[in-house]
């Protein structure tokens, strides 16, 4: 019974929309809406909650949000919640995903409206959660001081700034993308989906350096260089391609790369494919590279900046997952000489693969490209957002946080 009721109410309800518009007095935030196999749509707690000016206390088994006056108790994992002593049901559940609370989209769709009356309405049909709280809500400053002017709506600190790297460029074209339109290149795609990326970015108020921004050749050995101290985190967007061999054109999906020494054969092609664009440069300077990794990874500031950096990449594989219709391939490990040079966490992005038809058209339709980048701004987001809680003192890289301000 249970069961035919939730196959019914997933034929009759409206697709779960990709992101939900938080709007209050502060602002409007976006937060990503995730479909997970067991519990349907979720949203991340973390960008929900500094949106909402709400906490979260994580125990075994439960976690609990308040909202103001109201605490919401709810049991991981089970389709049950509790408000002023009373167990209620619910469609989804709350869960715990690689450390990160999610909550059922029920929360801002009905728990909210419901709990607080006339505070929160949800307007289904745009996805949008309005707070009408006054400013500042007597509720909000009893659960939390008034908001942080350091703060954007979405929850971060203001300051960020990200790097992107639009892989290969000018002579070198990357993978010919056999299966791209109109004779598209993957320096060509890499620099559409990195234009769009920093315009997604930037409207989440995170600031963007470029290493490209137009058809042009940047040495691979120089590109790190653009992420300097003041720079969170090096993101390389590149697109995969396999060599002609039975089945070559079924093989899709996305993955993620951080710098170490490759540990799969697939793993160690793709490394030798992104470090080819190598013979289009200096050859005075090839011989150097030779020996990169292991210089580098007796560098310690490198090491300290590896758990990010997996981090990073792990987010990048679960936001992708909202947008790409290809397989997930997992975070992966390469000696990958474009991230030897940053000095912060650096990634490396296979967004799909330019032999396999869908990929490529995925990667080079408009909309499916505006899923692509929104998808990375909000791992971007999350994983920004994450640092934050683990330095303690916001943007560790903002002149106010280096002041030692709280
Ligand atoms: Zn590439």
């Amino acid at each position: 019974m249970m069961i035919a009721g939730i196959l019914l109410a997933a034929l009759v309800l409206p697709k779960a929309p990709m992101t939900v518009v938080i709007q209050t007095v502060r602002g409007e935030a976006r937060v990503p809406v995730r479909w997970d196999q067991s519990f349907g749509p979720v949203l991340p707690a973390p960008q929900l909650l500094a949106a909402l000016g709400a906490e979260a206390r994580i125990g075994a088994g439960w976690a609990e949000v308040t909202v103001g006056p109201q605490v919401f108790r709810f049991l991981l994992g089970a389709p049950l919640y509790q408000l002023d002593g009373t167990l209620r049901p619910l469609a989804g559940s709350a869960s715990l995903r690689r450390d990160t609370l999610e909550l059922p989209i029920q929360f801002v769709s009905e728990m909210l409206p419901r709990a607080f009356g006339r505070r929160f309405r949800y307007d289904a049909r745009a996805a949008r959660l309005v707070d009408n709280a006054p400013a500042p809500a007597a509720a909000l400053a009893a659960a939390k001081p008034a908001a942080d002017p350091n703060r954007l709506p979405n929850g971060l600190r203001k300051g960020h700034v990200v790097t992107i790297d639009a892989g290969h460029g000018g002579v070198d074209p990357g993978n010919p993308g056999i299966f791209f339109p109109n004779g598209l290149k993957e320096k060509d795609v890499t620099l559409q989906l990195s234009r769009l990326l920093r315009d997604e970015l930037r409207e989440r108020g995170v600031k963007v350096v470029m290493t490209r921004a137009r058809d042009t050749l940047i040495d691979i050995r120089d590109r790190g260089a653009y992420c300097t101290e003041e720079c969170d985190l090096f993101l390389s967007i590149h697109v995969n391609s396999l060599p002609k061999r039975p089945g070559y054109t079924r093989v899709r999906g996305f993955e993620t790369y951080y710098l170490a020494e490759a540990k799969t054969e697939d793993a160690a092609r793709v490394a030798r494919m992104e470090n080819e664009a190598i013979r289009f440069e200096d050859p005075k300077n090839a011989e150097e590279q030779l020996n990169g990794l292991d210089f580098i990874m007796k560098d310690l500031q490198l090491n300290e900046h590896l758990r990010e950096a997996v981090r990073a990449a792990e987010l990048v594989q679960s936001y992708l997952q909202e947008s790409h219709t290809g397989p997930d391939k997992g975070v992966k490990q390469g000696n990958l000489i474009v991230l030897n040079t940053a000095r912060r966490p650096a990634i490396l992005v296979e967004v799909g693969f330019s032999t396999n038809p869908e990929d490529a058209k995925l990667m080079t339709t408009r909309a499916s490209q505006l899923n692509l980048v929104s998808s990375l701004a909000d791992a971007v987001v999350a994983y920004l957002l994450e640092y934050e809680r683990k330095v303690g003192q916001g943007a560790a890289t903002s002149a106010g946080a280096r002041a030692g301000q709280k």
